[in-house]
């Protein structure tokens, strides 16, 4: 293979390993951010439940109140039932002393509802604290493959940037300036292999054989007339020699 076309495939493979470091180390931010979204959210689920907790305890503070109202009130009609004297007072006295009576005991039934809630929320506070420390497991673990694989991208595109710069300074001038023209065009992709059949492998336009012919020699730089991509060839593994069994 010409070394010129040989450096060309070369600095293809270095661009691209470029480009798909950057864009992995540019995608880092989201993925971190995206994980504390979860956990957050985990953590909201939390919080809303204890709130329920707190406002339950609230309510059932405000209501035992309540009853502690009706039950004076209901102490002081049964004091005053001694002192009535007359048979009207004493209906209107036990009139009142049966609507305190009821009122109280409605109170103590939704004091008695809210405590069976509470235990409920309690269970689902437990049950949201279990399913955070699951997910902060999770995302703790997330965390650090996320580190891993940033600093591996770094890494990569360290040394990409190496053997690209390699290849910047090896490369004839003409040679790199007709590269970069057709990646820039190209989505960053100035080279393409041709089949074996006679196809631009990128824009599966049969090439002309006269083209197709040049390319095969892999010793000249050949551009696709459809998508101007540099071509090279990769010409199929040789076949594989079977042993002869002799027949004895
Ligand atoms: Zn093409």
């Amino acid at each position: 293979m010409s070394p010129d076309l040989e450096r060309l495939i070369n600095l293809q493979h270095a661009e691209s390993a470029v480009a798909d470091a950057q864009a992995r180390i540019a995608a880092h931010p989201q993925r971190v951010a995206a994980a504390d979204a979860r956990l957050d959210e985990a953590k909201a689920v939390v919080e809303t439940a204890k709130q329920r907790l707190k406002a339950n305890q609230e309510q059932r503070r405000e209501l035992e109140k309540g009853a502690a109202v009706y039950q004076g009130r209901l102490a002081k009609f049964k004091e005053q039932l001694s002192a009535v004297k007359t048979n009207r007072e004493y209906q209107a006295m036990q009139h009142e002393i049966a609507t305190a009576q009821s009122e109280l005991g409605t109170a103590e039934e939704k004091v008695l509802e809210q405590m069976v809630d509470a235990d409920d929320i309690t269970a689902d506070i437990k049950q949201a604290e279990a399913a955070f420390a699951r997910v902060q497991k999770e995302i703790d673990a997330e965390r650090r493959t996320l580190a891993d694989e940033l600093a591996a991208a770094e890494r990569e595109l360290a040394q990409a940037a190496e053997r690209r710069d390699t290849l910047v300074r090896e490369t004839p001038r003409a040679l790199l300036d007709l590269f970069h023209q057709v990646a820039k065009a190209r989505k960053g992709v100035a080279i393409a292999s041709a089949t074996r059949d006679g196809l631009c492998s990128v824009c599966h336009v049969r090439l002309r054989p006269p083209v197709f012919q040049k390319v095969r020699h892999n010793d000249e730089i050949v551009q696709c007339e459809t998508c101007q991509r540099i071509l090279y060839y990769v010409p199929p593994p040789p076949p594989v020699e079977t042993p002869v069994v002799h027949q004895p």
